[in-house]
């Protein structure tokens, strides 16, 4: 079959046959045992007909030779790094990582023998200041979390090559529809397909993206570790990345509206958003995605109550994850960044009165009205 366009691979990429019956949709192979006169087919090795028609369509959706599902971001992310990483070799890191993995590399690679150092910028100078004779990898993620800073692609790819490292990226906050890093000559996507490939809030799942080769040594760790994904749960991933494509577009547009809306709100202090012209990294946003995600964050002024800000909200919800199409609000301060010390958090820039937001697929007038009266009844005059 010719290649086709991202919308359609959404929709009919690695989908699966149903030769019996002629339905129109992928069958369920429940099957944990498989006759083994024919194959070494089982769950754990990654083969089972669901499990690899969906490796294909993330694949696809990544420009990537090869996919691999898991059964959580974590798990797609703690293989990754361990199929690159043994005893005496050192990654680079950026320094503002999802929690779950700052939380892998710097409680558990000390007692695997593994080195690692956090990059202090997020320059590609930054971290070739980190660069040693043994390092190998070089893990990246953009847009961070909560402030939305960008990294550059292309010049973490060079460096990569420079130093012969492999180089990955947790593409979670952007998803295939903004941000393709393997065509900026990045090595290994990463996902918590938790967040938008699953996007209702209702599956916990992780993928790997890259090449054939990058792809076997992934494999040969992960069959081991065994991180995989139920079939029910790879069948109900398949179905929602269907609409992958129009979810994330519309909470682009979305997320464009509400971030000019905000900006101009007497209640909010800044806004963090890459498709804002205000945002440090709106040039580079423009060169490397296609859109700028449904995520931000915000700061409310002094005189904004934070708390009641929160309770007044009546649409859209606190909750701790994000990407669904409904949606949602965190604060950084006492969720996903809750561990961090008041100064060191200041020193990563997030203040008490940040809000981080996800934005869903809502009608924009409903959410702009919802954001409006909350921050009014959270506003002290004087
Ligand atoms: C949620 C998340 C993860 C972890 O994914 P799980 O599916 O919860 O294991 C990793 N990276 C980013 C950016 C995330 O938002």
């Amino acid at each position: 079959m010719e290649k086709k366009q991202f919308e359609t691979q959404c929709v009919h990429e690695g989908q699966l046959k149903d030769t019996l019956y002629k339905g129109a949709i992928s069958p369920l192979y429940m099957a944990t045992a498989y006759s083994y006169e024919e194959t070494d087919r089982y769950p754990r090795y990654f083969n089972t007909p669901n499990q690899v028609g969906l490796a294909k369509k993330i694949a696809a959706l990544e420009g990537a030779e090869a996919g691999l599902i898991f059964g959580s971001g974590m798990a797609a992310i703690s293989t990754a790094l361990l199929a690159f990483l043994k005893k005496g070799d050192h990654v680079v890191l950026q320094n503002d990582l999802y929690g779950g993995t700052t939380n892998l590399v710097v409680e558990h690679f000390e007692n695997y023998g593994i080195e690692y150092a956090f990059a202090q910028g997020l320059e590609a100078e930054d971290f070739e200041a980190k660069i040693q004779e043994n390092t190998k990898v070089i893990y990246v993620e953009t847009p961070s979390n909560p402030l939305m800073k960008l990294i550059d692609l292309a010049a973490i790819a060079r460096l990569a090559k420079k130093h012969d490292l492999v180089s990955m990226i947790d593409n979670t906050f952007a998803s295939p529809v903004n941000q393709n890093p393997i065509a900026f000559g990045i090595d290994v996507v990463l996902h918590s397909a938790t967040k938008y490939l699953g996007g209702h809030s209702d599956i916990l799942a992780g993928a790997a993206a890259c090449s054939a080769a990058h792809m076997e040594k992934i494999f040969a760790v992960a069959k081991s570790l065994g991180g995989n994904l139920s079939e029910l749960s790879i069948w109900l991933l398949e179905r929602s990345i269907k609409t992958l494509s129009i979810r994330v577009k519309q909470q682009n547009e979305n997320a464009l509206a509400l971030a000019h809306y905000l900006e101009s709100h007497s209640a909010v202090e800044k806004v963090h958003y890459p498709g804002l012209p205000s945002h440090p990294d709106h040039a580079l946003a423009k060169k490397q995605m296609r859109g700028y995600t449904g995520m931000m964050s915000f700061e409310l002024k002094a005189n904004v109550l934070r708390t009641t800000f929160e309770k007044a909200l009546a649409l859209i919800q606190p909750v701790v994850s994000l990407a669904g199409v409904e949606s949602t609000i965190t604060i950084p301060a006492i969720t996903s960044h809750k561990l961090l010390s008041p100064a060191a958090r200041a020193e990563q820039g997030i203040t008490d009165q940040m809000v981080r937001f996800s934005v869903g697929i809502e009608h924009l007038d409903d959410l702009k009205n919802d954001l409006n009266q909350a921050l009014t009844q959270a506003t002290h005059e004087g």
